[in-house]
């Protein structure tokens, strides 16, 4: 079996931010040494129940606030996966972290503990819009949080930033790019805001509290971001994400993402986590207690599922090809490579979508682009605005 990736849900928050709708909670702090309890033992379950030892060559502690765990539980889930999994010598593991729960100790404890990514969720440098989006740091926060985490030794670091929020202006969103570039970080990931039912800001939306702009101001914002992260030398890998060329290291893209856009396999852990191996999709139960229970009381199934999966779904020859062609599109360097397309499904990418190819090439939003051998299907700069409409015919 090829490596896989190993993705840990921590959904703990100390606060529910105005704008989330991802599976997390506030005040549930007490739960936490259980919940590291129940990680390890859904790895020891999912491990076991595999034909041999696994290769892990990327680990991803996702969240939530990873953060807020404390280094003790994230050596055990460290170790533990480490001697139930085979992690190749250079695995990349990555963690992500809100400015504002981080200090220089911390960050010495994770790359101690062998985490050589940081995450970090900047989202914007304006106190309002921080404000708005109910975060609980601030822009010194972020600049401190960098500077430790070089000092501790992370030469991977990247700033999550949001654009199109409420009353955001062009300018105000141009000086947030240019205060992270500021901060020379590694790789940058942008997120456009979206307004999910159920939330605050949710509520603010619909009584007119809150002013967003159009999807003409956002995507003159996401367009700007492409121009000037260009200009800054970063290389647009994904539709959401740039990275740097690092002297002897290459592109600083992340591997672990990589894996779920070249639909290659993972294996979720944790409340909500996703997972994808062997042909299955898996889910695991959202509710902290309910994951815990489940985890404690399961017994092993079949690989790659747990007991706390709420749904596994054994993916037929159409569900694989959709999900391959939607999340290889996101690559907006790469594509989609007909020669790995070939392999995988046996047949010729130009003939399993001739009608899509044909329309959305000769509308502008697609191109083809490499080797005559081997040539690869992308978005183009105008197909990266509109890429919902597009992945849209390929499932
Ligand atoms: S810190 Fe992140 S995961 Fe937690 S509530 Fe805010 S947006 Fe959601």
């Amino acid at each position: 079996m090829q490596d896989v990736s190993l993705y840990f849900h921590i959904p703990f928050c100390k606060r529910r931010c105005a704008y989330c709708d991802f599976n997390t909670y506030a005040g549930m702090e007490r739960w936490i040494q259980p919940y590291i309890e129940a990680l390890c033992r859904e790895i020891d379950l999912v491990a076991g129940s595999a034909a041999g030892r696994v290769g892990v060559h990327t680990v991803f502690f996702g969240g939530g606030t990873p953060s807020l765990l404390p280094l003790a539980g994230l050596e055990r889930i460290l170790g533990r996966a480490r001697e139930r999994f085979e992690f190749t010598r250079d695995a990349e593991i990555s963690l992500e972290a809100n400015p504002g729960t981080l200090s220089p100790e911390y960050l010495r404890g994770l790359r101690g503990l062998g985490v050589n990514r940081l995450s970090l969720g900047m989202q914007s440098a304006h106190p309002q819009e921080l404000k708005l989006l109910t975060r609980l740091h601030d822009h010194q926060d972020v600049i401190r949080s960098v500077a430790w985490a070089r000092e501790a030794g992370f030469d991977n670091l990247s700033l999550d930033l949001m654009f199109g929020l409420p009353g955001q202006a062009l300018e105000r969103w141009e000086n947030t790019l240019e205060l992270a570039l500021g901060l020379k970080p590694d790789h940058i990931s942008l997120y456009a805001l979206t307004v999910e039912e159920g939330t605050p800001l949710f509520k603010w939306s619909a009584r007119g509290l809150v002013d967003l702009p159009d999807s003409d101001g956002a995507a003159e914002m996401y367009e700007l971001a492409m121009d000037r992260l260009g200009e800054a030398g970063f290389i647009q890998y994904e539709i959401s994400n740039w990275a740097r060329l690092a002297p002897g290291v290459g592109l600083r893209s992340c591997r672990h993402n990589l894996q779920y856009w070249r639909g290659l396999p993972y294996l979720g852990f944790g409340a909500g986590a996703h997972g994808y191996a062997a042909g299955w999709r898996t889910a695991d139960v959202n509710p902290i207690r309910e994951y815990i229970r489940r985890v404690r009381e399961g017994e092993s199934m079949p690989f790659p599922r747990s007991p706390a999966n709420a749904e596994a779904r054994e993916l037929g020859a159409a569900d694989e090809v959709g999900e391959f062609m939607m999340m290889g599109l996101r690559l907006t360097d790469e594509g989609i490579s007909s020669r790995t397309f070939a392999e995988r499904f046996g047949a010729r990418l130009e003939d399993a979508f001739a009608r899509p190819i044909e329309r959305f090439t000769r509308a502008g939003l697609l191109e083809w682009a490499g080797e005559p051998g081997d040539r690869r299907l992308r978005l183009t700069r105008r197909g990266r605005l509109l890429g919902n409409q597009v992945f849209a015919e390929f499932i």
